[in-house]
């Protein structure tokens, strides 16, 4: 969970420095959207000032994405100057303090292993996320704002649960709930009804998830945001992340073996430790935590071909329900694959060979008679039969 220890010996670290300092916020969202604290600014901005006295920075300097004017009515009157860094190419390496230091000065905001590093004008720069900054500040808000899946922004209150925070988001019977980057701390379903501490979350992101999403959507969707980011410096995050990214679509399409998975969670055990920014540590981390957590449903996909969410297209059947159709044809037409076959009132039955899974007959049936089946079949005529419904 959050590293508050280590960014205290930081505080210390900085504050005991002779010479010129720059306290730097790092309001950079790091998959570049525009950042949770606008919402926020005003108590971000204050803690910015609480955390530059502590330090003796002379000025400090927050650094966002878009518009920043929320950040600079809040700094009005202060030794706080606000820049917008739009020309940053990537958002997770860049929330490391070295790449924050190198984009100062006119390089590309990668992380590097020089320590400490100096503005042109010669401050020593003291970079920290804002979750940090308010943390140290010590004046911590009751509330604080998060994205839970990408988009819906939730105001959290201290003491709620994982779960209220997942029905917030529109997750209502969330199965389990991930902490976004930089930390990709897991929750399981039975973890869910605890209360965290806001604050002690690095990250503005939270994914939730429920019973009718699968475990390797969520675990391929964030490893990619990963595989994305990745700046390529370390080659056990560059090919550590596609490789385990290979690994999740290889479960998904039913080409993986207890061998290959096994070789992914051992290769996650040297991301943790090979890398050097948060990047490679984190995507190590978390598919080791995901394999902890829900690593029997992702082994179930390997060896029993199961996917309980029903949505993995490998693992996944079409079936219409013989006693709710009434043969009117209209999933016919909705099907390009010409994978149904029927004729008017008679019940219709969808080819395995030639259907594609896309899922449009379902939407197209007015009697709901279509669905997806995973082991458990529901049972059904192998070709057109009379309808048995009367209405
Ligand atoms: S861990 Fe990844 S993002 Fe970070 S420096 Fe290494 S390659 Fe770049
Ligand atoms: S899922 Fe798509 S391809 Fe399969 S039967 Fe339905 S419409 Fe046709
Ligand atoms: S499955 Fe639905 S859409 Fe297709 S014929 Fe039966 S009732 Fe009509």
């Amino acid at each position: 969970m959050n590293s508050f220890n280590l960014e205290k010996e930081r505080l210390e670290a900085y504050a005991a420095k002779e010479g010129k300092k720059l306290l730097v916020c790092e309001a950079v969202h790091p998959l570049g959207k525009e950042s949770v604290w606008i919402d926020a600014a005003k108590d971000l901005i204050d803690s910015v000032e609480i955390v530059r006295e502590k330090i003796g920075a002379e000025k400090a300097l927050v650094l966002c994405k878009g518009d920043g004017k929320a950040f600079e009515d809040a700094a009005a009157g202060k030794a706080i100057e606000v820049k917008t860094a739009d020309d940053v190419e990537y958002g997770m390496p860049f929330m490391a303090p070295t790449a924050v230091g190198r984009y100062l000065n006119g390089e590309q905001g990668y992380p590097c292993l020089d320590k400490p590093i100096c503005t042109p004008d010669g401050e020593l720069v003291c970079a920290f996320l804002p979750s940090a900054i308010i943390r140290l500040s010590g004046k911590l808000p009751e509330t604080r704002e998060f994205f839970v899946n990408d988009t819906n922004k939730v105001t959290v209150k201290q003491g709620q649960t994982w779960a209220e925070v997942a029905a917030a988001g529109g997750v209502a019977e969330a199965r389990g709930v991930i902490a976004g980057f930089p930390d990709f701390d897991v929750f399981g379903e039975d973890e869910l009804a605890q209360s965290f501490d806001i604050w002690s979350l690095e990250g503005d992101e939270i994914e939730a998830f429920d019973a009718n999403t699968c475990i390797t959507d969520v675990a391929l969707k964030l490893i990619t945001q990963c595989n994305d980011q990745t700046c390529g410096r370390c080659i056990f995050c560059r090919e550590g992340t596609l490789q385990i990214k290979l690994t999740i679509q290889d479960i998904q399409n039913g080409k993986a073996n207890m061998e290959s998975y096994n070789l992914a969670v051992n290769l996650a055990k040297q991301m943790v430790h090979q890398t050097l920014c948060g990047v490679g540590t984190q995507a190590g981390k978390l598919f080791l935590e995901l394999a902890d957590k829900f690593g029997k449903e992702l082994e179930d996909h390997i060896t029993s071909k199961d996917c309980k969410a029903l949505s993995c297209k490998k693992y996944i059947t079409y079936h219409v329900l013989q006693n709710l159709c009434t043969g009117c044809g209209k999933c016919v037409d909705a099907c390009d694959e010409d994978a149904i076959d029927g004729k008017p009132r008679f019940i219709h039955v969808i080819s395995k060979i030639d259907c594609t899974k896309c899922g449009n007959c379902v939407s197209a049936c007015p009697e709901g008679a279509i669905v997806k089946a995973g082991k458990i079949k529901p049972p059904g005529p192998m070709r057109p039969i009379p309808c048995r419904r009367k209405d």
